[in-house]
């Protein structure tokens, strides 16, 4: 185990968020139970914030920025873990509250941790991430809300190119559902048709304000968007339908009206990643590794060093990431 090791902290700068890269030891991590050694972390629009200082993450200072982890336990004084298990973290406060994963070593709570499922490896953990495993969540939801499954119309996914998008798209479009992808970049056409798109919706259609109670079209969708994109949505969704959202990457507003509420049942289904309940972890994670296919998989990946977090970071909040980062850690 090396002294020291690089970690990308985010600390204070005169009053403001700024992030660096120190050398840390062992000693300087928190108390938890369990020491993980972190293969690979991820980037995922919250880390871009984080990273950036665009956005307040931390809620104290310093802090090991990164809110995913995927790496091999070294120590634990937990039983249910030992050294050499292969572990997996999403969340739980990670980068907020908590140092996160963006360091060759950080200890955790044994609670936090689930299992690296057998069909993937740690890199693949990685390549879904929060932002897959976020996806996984909003299927669940759907389908937990049932009209998806008996009805043939569309599901729309919004943000499609991004992390959710990508993988939302191809655990629906597995599945067998008919995916239609709203995005900005008509670029990404063939890739989101590789991963199961059907059809598409340019997002500045969704992005104008519209009528409280538009024509019936989506009989389900993944928002990872909000503010106008998601009302229009919720105003074009089906009677009965539902809408699983959980992103604010156009706002973190909600420009909608009870209507499509009220008069067509639709459902507002919200989603959170960070402090679910391992049951739905457990659940979500069940789902990537039965309908996620390893070619979309690596379709939607591509693998970059810690040192490159920082341009990584400016990259996403553009929206120029095109699916999922792998972060490698060292
Ligand atoms: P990405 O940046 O990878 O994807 C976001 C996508 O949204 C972009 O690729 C782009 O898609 C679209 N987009 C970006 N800006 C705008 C805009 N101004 N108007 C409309 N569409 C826009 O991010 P992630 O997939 O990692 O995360 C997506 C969102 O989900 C974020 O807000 C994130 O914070 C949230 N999230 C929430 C979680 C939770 O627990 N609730 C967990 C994980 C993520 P395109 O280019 O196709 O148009």
């Amino acid at each position: 185990m090396s002294d020291t090791f690089t970690a990308l902290m985010i600390e204070d700068e005169g009053g403001k968020p700024k992030a660096a890269f120190k050398q840390i030891t062992i000693a300087d991590l928190p108390d938890h139970d369990v020491l993980v050694e972190v293969a690979f972390s991820t980037l995922n629009y919250k880390d871009g914030l984080a990273v950036s200082g665009k956005g307040r993450i931390a809620r104290k200072l310093p802090m090991v920025a990164g809110i995913d982890i995927a790496g091999t336990v070294v120590e634990s004084r937990s039983d249910k873990w030992k050294a050499g298990d292969k572990v997996v973290l999403n969340g739980w406060g990670l980068s907020e509250t908590e140092w996160g994963g963006y360091t060759r070593f950080q200890r955790v709570k044994p609670e936090w941790l689930i299992r690296l499922p057998d069909a993937f490896s740690l890199q693949d953990a990685m390549a879904i991430g929060t932002a897959g495993y976020t996806a996984a969540l909003c299927v669940d939801a759907l389908e937990a809300w049932g009209t998806i499954a008996a009805d043939q119309r569309e599901v729309l996914v919004t943000g499609a190119a991004g992390g959710v998008g990508s993988t939302a798209i191809a655990l629906l479009a597995k599945r067998g559902y008919k995916v239609t992808a709203a995005t900005g970049r008509p670029e990404t056409h063939d890739y989101l048709t590789k991963l199961g798109a059907t059809a598409f919706v340019d997002r500045a259609t969704l992005s104008e304000k519209g009528g409280p109670l538009q024509k019936e079209r989506w009989a389900g969708a993944v928002d990872s968007v909000g503010s106008t994109t998601l009302a229009n949505v919720l105003s074009q969704t089906v009677y009965g339908g539902a809408v699983a959202a959980c992103g604010l990457a156009g706002g973190a507003d909600l420009p909608a009206t009870v209507l499509p509420h009220i008069l067509r049942s639709v459902a507002l289904l919200g989603v959170d990643s960070v402090m679910a309940p391992i049951a739905k972890r457990e659940k979500a994670w069940e789902r990537l590794a039965r309908d996620l296919d390893r070619e979309a998989l690596s379709s939607i990946t591509r693998v970059e060093p810690m040192s490159r977090l920082p341009e990584l970071a400016n990259e996403i909040l553009a929206g120029q990431v095109r699916g999922r980062v792998v972060i490698e850690i060292g």
